[in-house]
């Protein structure tokens, strides 16, 4: 079966150089793909942008007219890490459009997995505001589109990037059809994700945040997802899993504080396709987050897609020198606390 990917052009018009989230990040890692040979073994195609009102099921007026108008007057910047120029509504609309293809693909059986290459990135973006480098909330604009337009009951996300998905989480928490699992560095940027964080109203339980103290790598990583985050999925018994695939995670990035390597991510993302396989036909699609290691980016990209394709990469980095925090007494924690886990 075929793995999907889809690619985005217009997001070089959405680049500001001396912003850690530019244009460079996603053309690296294409390169990888493509020098790997890994590209040459996947079905590529460019997405159409996401239709109006597919975002706006998640999104309000706002966000969208906030965007479109910026976008067409010039540049500015909506908070102090967050820009908008010429060219970034249609630059946000095709990421969003990924996502929903890379939806469509695994639903209608076109394709066995896929990965959506997006950017700029999307969990931090809320229904009401963009946000923390995100425009528009790509992995949450594809869960609703999988549930409102195309009618599944229970889509599972999981989120590894190293920053909490604030704006995924605010989008589903009281939405029990939607399950949002995030593993992220605590405390860090912007601040959510607490482990008492578990959703409301019909969303009760369907929210698990596993907040991991800084120097956390590939061990606690791993313990993370097979002790909560893998039953958590057996538990809920989605019919698609999607996964905010950000890399920020990684020893060697500029701005987050965990430990993990290019083969951690590569394991991590194989316990979600054998969780798939179990439970929704291996139906997983990756949607691209954060990342802004210029070296480890492309080349956990490029283990990842290796992971979907069932062709093993090398890591060129290697592991993190040093130790890891025991995450035992958090892990112990949540299995109590959680709805999911709790007789786990
Ligand atoms: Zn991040």
């Amino acid at each position: 079966m075929t793995t999907a990917i889809f690619r985005t052009t217009s997001h070089t018009h959405h680049d500001e150089p001396r912003h850690v989230e530019q244009a460079a990040r996603l053309i690296a890692v294409e390169q990888a793909l493509a020098a790997s040979g890994l590209l040459a073994q996947a079905q590529v195609a460019v997405a159409a942008p996401a239709r109006e009102r597919d975002i706006r099921a998640v999104h309000s007026t706002r966000v969208v007219e906030t965007l479109q108008y910026i976008s067409l007057e010039g540049e500015a910047w909506l908070d102090s890490d967050t820009y908008v120029m010429l060219g970034s509504w249609e630059a946000a609309q095709q990421g969003a459009g990924a996502a929903i293809e890379a939806v469509d693909a695994l639903v209608s059986g076109r394709a066995a997995n896929a990965f959506a290459l997006t950017r700029p990135p999307g969990h931090h973006a809320t229904p009401n505001r963009s946000m923390g480098f995100c425009l528009l909330n790509n992995i949450a604009i594809a869960a609703r589109y999988a549930t409102d337009v195309l009618g599944l009951e229970r889509v599972a996300i999981v989120d590894y990037d190293v920053h909490h998905g604030n704006g995924t989480q605010d989008t589903f928490y009281a939405d029990g059809r939607v399950l949002f699992c995030s593993s992220h560095g605590a405390p860090l940027y912007p601040g959510s994700g607490q482990a008492d964080e578990t959703g409301t109203g019909a969303g009760t339980g369907t929210t698990l945040n596993v907040p991991l103290s800084y120097g956390v790598g590939d061990s606690g990583y791993s313990q993370a997802y097979r002790e909560l985050i893998v039953p958590a999925l057996h538990r809920f018994q989605p019919e698609l899993l999607l996964v905010s695939a950000g890399f920020d995670g990684h020893w060697d990035d500029p701005i987050g504080p965990h430990a993990l390597s290019v083969t951690g991510y590569a394991g991590l993302t194989q316990l979600l396709k054998d969780a798939a396989a179990e439970l929704c036909g291996g139906r997983i699609a990756l949607v691209l987050e954060g990342g802004y290691s210029m070296r480890a980016l492309p080349a956990s990209a490029n283990a990842v897609l290796g992971v979907l394709l069932g062709l093993p990469q090398p890591d060129p980095l290697g592991g993190a020198a040093g130790g890891e925090p025991d995450i035992a007494p958090l892990v112990g924690g949540i299995k109590r606390l959680h709805p999911l886990l709790q007789s786990c």
